[in-house]
């Protein structure tokens, strides 16, 4: 089955909201030819408003880099699901390394956002990934299993439609270090198996799984070409319209 490619940017903790502005009218100009692909982009909160406005009716999506599971309430520097939806959010990225690492992030809380976000019409895109330690203690997959399915309890085959996996290698993330397209095609095809073995064929076949980990102009092309790898979870190379334009066009 052919997948649509989905390349995202995760803006992290970068941009004030002018500045957010700027770099959002720039990827709008460059972007809007680029119709074969799924974009959406991942400001901080604080700037969701503003890029909401300047990419109203463009190719390109908005979302967030976490979201709260609660509907509102006593949960002090949490957002909402349908606050997020009220400003034009349709994506959320759920369970990020970052999150996991700094923030207490784990498959059960990555499990609620994902019910949550899906229960709003926002498309979760779940982020799965083992550290340096684990790879060469070759518990990749053991890794990588128990996200995914910690992830996906209580998940339907229906619901799956609108999920993306983003597989993003802890040890790739922000350190110039990729996984060679021989490495992540590898676990890109672990988790469309394991998929498969929960689900159905036609659901694993339909599942994207972006690669994120160091991303970057000059080895998108390659990324993308391997058969499982469907698209790209860019942080640091996103913040520049320039090179987040270039990995737009290396995928199908
Ligand atoms: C990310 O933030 O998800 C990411 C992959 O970052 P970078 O591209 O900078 O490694």
């Amino acid at each position: 089955m052919a997948r649509r490619s989905f390349v995202a940017g995760n803006w992290k903790m970068n941009k004030t909201p002018s500045e957010s502005r700027t770099l959002a009218l720039d990827l709008r100009a460059r972007l809007e030819k680029y119709t074969k692909c799924d974009i959406a982009i991942f400001p901080t909160y604080l700037s969701v408003a503003v890029v909401s406005e300047v990419l109203k009716g463009s190719n390109i999506d908005v979302g967030t880099q976490n979201m709260h599971w609660e509907k509102f309430g006593a949960y002090t520097g949490a957002v909402s699901p349908q606050m997020l939806v009220d400003a034009g959010v349709r994506d959320v990225i759920v369970g990020h390394s970052e999150r996991r690492q700094y923030f207490g992030d784990n498959d059960e809380k990555v499990n609620k956002r994902i019910f949550a976000a899906l229960a709003h019409n926002i498309k979760p895109i779940v982020c799965v990934g083992e550290t340096k330690d684990q790879r060469l203690a070759n518990v990749t997959e053991d890794i990588i299993r128990t996200q995914v399915l910690g992830a996906l309890i209580g998940i339907t085959a229906e619901q799956m439609a609108g999920i993306t996996i983003a597989y993003e290698p802890v040890w790739a993330i922000g350190t110039g270090l990729t996984a060679t397209p021989a490495q992540a095609q590898d676990v890109h095809a672990f988790i469309r198996g394991l998929v498969r073995s929960l689900y159905t064929n036609e659901v694993a076949e339909a599942l994207r799984i972006q690669y994120g980990g160091s991303v970057k102009a000059d080895n998108a092309a390659s990324l993308l070409s391997q058969p499982d790898i469907d698209g790209a979870l860019v942080g640091g190379a996103s913040l520049v319209a320039a090179d987040f334009e270039a990995i737009v066009k290396a995928a199908k």
